[in-house]
């Protein structure tokens, strides 16, 4: 069984990563486990679910475009920063390059609350802090205990007065997957972890199109992307 994916002209074929190996996926750039998309003459892996994720999404981060899955970096220096958790990203990301903002794929699909060992209650994930109610100078990751930027995501409890986290500091001994996230609204949601190693592969097939209507804005913006892809790949047959 061969697989197509948009961001390489190889098929893929699947195959069981065995204990000891190490492939690098090309869409998170976080070692593989279990199930892989693999292109063997070009040393290409992708996690399941980096493979399956969809080319666009609606984020309630950035609710007036759709985020756009881009295979990489469009700017100059080729990497971006993660709106999510501040941290660079030189592989996939979701992105709005009308308004420049971008996400790695695992941070875009954060499950909206989880619950940790650190702490007896549930932490919400806190998308930014526009709650200027307590925008304290000095807040601390208290799992890390290093500072926790007011301007990344963190998961904070809602019953404890200024218990927050990092999003990476929460969720590393989680398995990234990919987490239904439904428009807007993330508070009625049933607790993600509960779906903890359930892949969701066949909800989005490899290479299903996604069935959205893009503003003519965001169309231009897709075209502006692709054209650049078009270039970056004749300039690299040259
Ligand atoms: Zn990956
Ligand atoms: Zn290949
Ligand atoms: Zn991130
Ligand atoms: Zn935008
Ligand atoms: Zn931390
Ligand atoms: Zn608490």
């Amino acid at each position: 069984m061969e697989y197509k994916h948009f961001s390489h002209e190889h098929n893929l074929s699947m195959y069981q990563v065995q204990p000891g190996q190490q492939f690098r996926c090309s869409g998170c750039d976080k070692f593989c486990d279990k199930t892989i998309y693999a292109c063997w003459q070009c040393n290409f892996f992708l996690h399941e679910h980096c493979g399956n994720a969809t080319r666009y999404i609606r984020h309630p981060f950035h609710a007036p475009h759709h985020l756009i899955l881009c295979p990489y970096p469009t700017y100059p220096s080729n990497c971006f920063l993660c709106n999510a958790c501040g941290t660079t990203g030189t592989r996939f990301s979701y992105c709005c390059a009308l308004c420049e903002v971008d996400l790695h794929v695992n941070c875009a699909f954060l499950p909206p609350k989880v619950s940790h060992k650190a702490h007896p209650h549930e932490l919400i994930l806190n998308l930014s802090n526009q709650t200027g109610d307590h925008n304290d100078v000095n807040q601390m990751c208290k799992i890390c205990r290093k500072s926790l930027d007011s301007k990344h995501w963190s998961y904070e409890c809602r019953i404890c007065a200024n218990y927050g986290v990092h999003t990476l500091c929460a969720t590393t001994e989680m398995k990234m997957g990919l987490y239904q996230m439904d428009d807007g609204d993330c508070s009625d949601q049933g607790a993600p972890m509960a779906q903890q190693g359930a892949p969701m592969a066949q909800q989005a097939p490899i290479d299903g199109q996604v069935q959205v209507e893009l503003t003519p804005e965001e169309a231009l913006a897709l075209l502006h992307i692709m054209g650049l892809k078009a270039n970056v790949n004749a300039a690299s047959y040259v």
